[in-house]
């Protein structure tokens, strides 16, 4: 079995706001919060240590997340700012709560800061035997690498040298639209504070992900940022025809992010795989995972190799069960993929990139060597 990177998942977010313990199993947490305001706003949760165990997902880029006050969606919602101070005090009580896991679970979660921690963390998965019945009972810590997705938090640029101290690694400047360039919903150029961040992550080498950029922000970026790009969580355009937002990639932007050795991480969320699906009114079954590894075989396709696609699952960021591929349960079913891009005709090479390597090689390459 593959290891799996996950380039995407808002723990701290549903940990802050929803109370969840991702130690437990998702079936656990499932069953604690029957009739909850959790499983309201954000159906049944996808994510469980036992969970990333069974899939053997072995890094998960683990997110600090706050939304804009004028895009919360209830009442006493505690993680949404209406001030660049408010913004920061969120993100870092974000930051905190992961030091806070990897220190007083450090068997199960890992903060990965450097490529030496990456290392160590990979030796142990490695050792795991793939006969093993129950990995779960001896399993591995989950490495945790952690970013930013809209970069509100950060208030001065003079901050970046401590937000980098603390372990932030990974920088996505927009959610919505933001003070440093249009996003989703929102969209608009990238800002002169935007161009002036972009400038400013060069010094640190953080990773730019450009998902939820708008268009003219996001080529803008390729063209000016000078350090490593990514696209930690975006699908198709081309694959979900009229489709109503500026959410999915078009083929131009895929193809400049190919051309920076980028990585795209796909989503499996039923919106976001076919145009106009709602957990309202459509069946679960419309979508599949075939569906999933269609978004990733264009990515390889327009690449002409396999080194370009990668999964960014967003698993429990505004949607859970309800709205993932029918054959998903919990995380560990994106082991699935592999036998659907194996009749495919791609090799177990190509696999292991698609699943964990092309995120595996970048963050070797540009984490800070110890
Ligand atoms: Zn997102």
């Amino acid at each position: 079995m593959p290891i799996i990177v996950d380039a995407h998942a808002d723990l701290a977010w549903n940990m802050l706001k929803y109370g969840r313990d991702y130690t437990r199993a998702a079936a656990e947490t499932r069953r604690l919060e029957v009739g909850s305001q959790a499983v309201d706003e954000n159906e049944d949760t996808l994510l469980g240590w036992p969970d990333y165990q069974r899939g053997q997902v072995a890094i998960v880029f683990s997110t600090l997340f706050a939304s804009p006050f004028r895009w919360k969606t209830t009442a006493n919602e505690s993680q949404v700012y209406k001030t660049f101070d408010q913004a920061h005090r969120l993100y870092r009580d974000q930051l905190f709560t992961y030091h806070r896991l990897t220190d007083s679970q450090p068997d199960k979660f890992r903060l990965i800061r450097s490529a030496s921690d990456l290392n160590l963390l990979l030796d142990q998965w490695r050792g795991v035997n793939p006969r093993s019945k129950n990995p779960s009972e001896d399993g591995h810590p989950v490495g945790l690498v952690v970013l930013m997705e809209g970069a509100e938090g950060i208030r001065e640029l003079s901050e970046l040298e401590e937000w980098h101290d603390l372990g932030l690694r990974v920088i996505g400047p927009a959610w919505v639209g933001t003070r440093y360039c249009g996003g989703w919903r929102e969209p608009g150029p990238l800002t002169e504070d935007g161009r002036k961040l972009l400038s400013a992550m060069t010094d640190f080498n953080f990773i730019l992900d450009l998902s939820h950029m708008d268009e003219p922000a996001a080529l803008e970026a390729l063209d000016r940022y000078e350090g490593p790009i990514v696209a930690t969580h975006a699908n198709c355009l081309s694959l979900v025809p009229g489709f109503a937002s500026n959410r999915l990639f078009s083929d131009r932007l895929i193809l400049e992010v190919i051309e920076r050795d980028g990585v795209i991480g796909v989503i499996p969320y039923n919106s976001y795989l076919k145009a106009g699906w709602s957990v309202k009114k459509d069946r679960r079954e419309e979508v599949t995972l075939v569906d999933l590894t269609n978004h990733i075989d264009h990515i390889c396709q327009m690449a002409g190799d396999s080194l370009h696609a990668g999964i960014g699952s967003d698993f429990d960021g505004g949607f859970g069960v309800q709205s993932a591929p029918a054959g998903i349960d919990t995380i560990a079913d994106l082991q699935n993929l592999v036998s659907l891009l194996s009749t495919r005709g791609y090799s177990d090479t190509d696999i292991e990139n698609i699943l964990s390597g092309n995120w595996i090689s970048r963050l070797k390459r540009e984490l800070p060597s110890s």
